[in-house]
């Protein structure tokens, strides 16, 4: 039995292994099927302290998991499909293999929230997206929405300007959520348009992207809009399927922790990063609580031995 299983290979997940693994408890980690987490998607990072000129979100996730390998982190590049408690510790299968570990760490982040239209689900990859970063290449000369009010959305819209002709910002009411350098960033772009107090409720095209329906949502007036992509930029979910039924999770469906520690209801299990906070979101503070759950864990296992 090891001592310490890792899930999730954000922010969280790999600062959880630096610190167990200087701790000399040998973690596992498991990368998932989206490594890196939602940094992966996102471009210049300016606000993670150390890096004076900001750093790429993917470079930044690729130095975290060198210097997790540094020390020695077993690293397994494939998605956990269940987590049970057994006798002593924990189970974790993953593509048909048992691996067992006295404390597990769940650092297993959220995910992008879709708008919930069915035409969104059958264009998705066809002019709909939830990432700038990924398909904002695709725009070249069009004309998109961005759906969404928080800093998300800015980045976003900023993002698309760089090749989109015309960037029209949709939010449902009528002040963003955003920060204000993000905000004025956003109104001081003559590419981008803002349109308050609307909301997306359907989007037309056969094959691809053609065009959105928009609701004013004060009058309840209808009207369509020709357009060539739709970003959604709403806020996250986070990834708890593992642990259904098996930690207490709050009314938003984050994993509930102990304030001021990664402690979840199940002594040994520890939960960090995005899966545990829907307040601060960040980077660093996902770092900072892999940190925290590190260090929760040998303190656990010492506690227990
Ligand atoms: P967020 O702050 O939760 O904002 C989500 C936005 O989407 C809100 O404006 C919300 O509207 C809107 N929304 C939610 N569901 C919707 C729906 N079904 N239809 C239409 N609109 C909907 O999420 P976020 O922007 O992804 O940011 C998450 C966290 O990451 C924040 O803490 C943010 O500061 C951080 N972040 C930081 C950076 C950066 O600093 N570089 C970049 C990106 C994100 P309402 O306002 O009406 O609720």
């Amino acid at each position: 039995m090891r001592n310490v299983i890792i899930i999730g290979s954000g922010p969280a997940g790999w600062t959880a292994a630096i610190y167990a693994a200087r701790a000399d408890l040998n973690p596992l980690l498991f990368e998932g099927a989206e490594p890196g987490g939602q940094l992966m998607t996102t471009t210049e990072v300016e606000n993670f302290p150390g890096f004076e000129h900001g750093v790429q979100g993917p470079d930044l996730m690729a130095v975290m998991r060198k210097q997790a390998q540094r020390f020695e982190t077993e690293i397994i590049s494939s998605m956990v499909d269940s987590l049970k408690q057994i006798e002593g510790g924990f189970e974790v299968t993953a593509a048909g293999k048992a691996y067992q570990a006295k404390t597990v760490i769940l650092s297993t982040g959220a995910t992008a929230r879709r708008l919930g239209l069915e035409n969104e689900k059958r264009l998705y990859g066809q002019g709909v997206s939830a990432c700038a970063t990924c398909d904002g290449f695709f725009f070249k000369n069009k004309n998109v929405i961005v759906v969404g009010g928080g800093d998300s959305a800015m980045e976003e819209s900023s993002f698309l300007t760089r090749f989109a002709s015309k960037v029209y910002l949709v939010h449902r009411r009528d002040e963003f959520r955003a920060s204000k350098i993000m905000q004025e960033r956003v109104k001081n772009n003559p590419k981008i348009e803002i349109i308050f107090n609307t909301e997306v409720v359907d989007i037309l095209g056969k094959d691809k992207v053609e065009g959105v329906v928009l609701k004013d949502v004060q009058s309840g007036e209808t009207r369509e809009m020709q357009i060539d992509g739709v970003f959604a930029a709403i806020g996250h979910e986070p990834n708890v399927s593992l642990v259904k039924g098996l930690l207490d999770l709050d009314e938003k469906n984050y994993v509930k922790t102990v304030p001021g520690s990664s402690k979840t209801n199940i002594p040994g299990l520890f939960a960090c990063g995005d899966v545990q906070d829907a307040r601060y979101r960040q980077a660093v503070t996902a770092a900072g609580s892999g940190c925290m759950a590190a260090l929760d864990a040998e303190k656990f296992l010492s506690d227990n031995e």
